[in-house]
């Protein structure tokens, strides 16, 4: 996705050759133009897959799951990353190491919003290393739901978390793939 593109080129920080910061666009500011066309392009791709939810994990991913929803017509739900009150016969509960928090952290979804009449798209900002997403995987596997695919927004293709995914027979679409940030440069695929 070009706009895409040329905003990571613009905004983008390379903290190290790992990690490339995008507070500006998707972790701490919200650019609403480009968040609405990275739903449309979402929307586009999995138009035909009769969707029935769209699914992220909080934060970042939850705009872009937002405008995907909107422009599908669907509801969107967020996996929490919060302890709550509720018991684990009422959620679905999984633990996820954390990419950028080097710590792991439970995800839980709430059964009331994930059922086995479900056709689900799953949304995020980034895959690494590809744990957040598998975590929700198995999340949506429990559920009896149907997993259509990701809709990832940068995947950084050096690390393994989008191939092996994909390797295992799961749809993942990404909007911009980034091949290295090896010196501080950013080497698009
Ligand atoms: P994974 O679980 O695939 O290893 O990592 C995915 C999560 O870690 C994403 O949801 C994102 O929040 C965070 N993350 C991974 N790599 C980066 C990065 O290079 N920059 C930022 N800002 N977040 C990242």
């Amino acid at each position: 996705m070009e706009l895409l593109k040329q905003k990571i080129k613009e905004v983008g920080i390379v903290v190290n050759d790992d990690v490339i910061k995008l507070d500006a666009i998707l972790n701490h500011a919200v650019d609403p133009v480009l968040t609405t066309a990275m739903g449309k392009e979402f929307a586009r791709l999995y138009r035909e897959e009769n969707v029935t939810k769209i699914m992220t994990i909080e934060s970042s991913g939850i705009p872009i799951a937002f405008a995907a929803a909107q422009e599908l017509n669907v509801p969107m739900v967020f996996a929490r990353r919060k302890k709550t009150l509720n018991t684990d016969t009422e959620t679905y509960c999984e633990r996820v190491p954390s990419f950028t928090k080097g710590m792991v952290t439970d995800i839980m979804v709430s059964r009331e919003f994930l059922s086995e009449t479900d056709r689900v798209v799953l949304i995020d900002d980034f895959i690494a290393n590809g744990d957040a997403a598998r975590g929700l995987i198995r999340i949506i596997r429990r559920s009896g739901a149907t997993l259509l695919g990701l809709g990832i927004a940068v995947e950084k293709s050096f690390q393994a978390g989008g191939r092996t995914i994909r390797e295992s027979g799961i749809r993942v679409e990404s909007l911009v793939k980034i091949a290295s940030l090896s010196g501080g440069s950013i080497e698009f695929e």
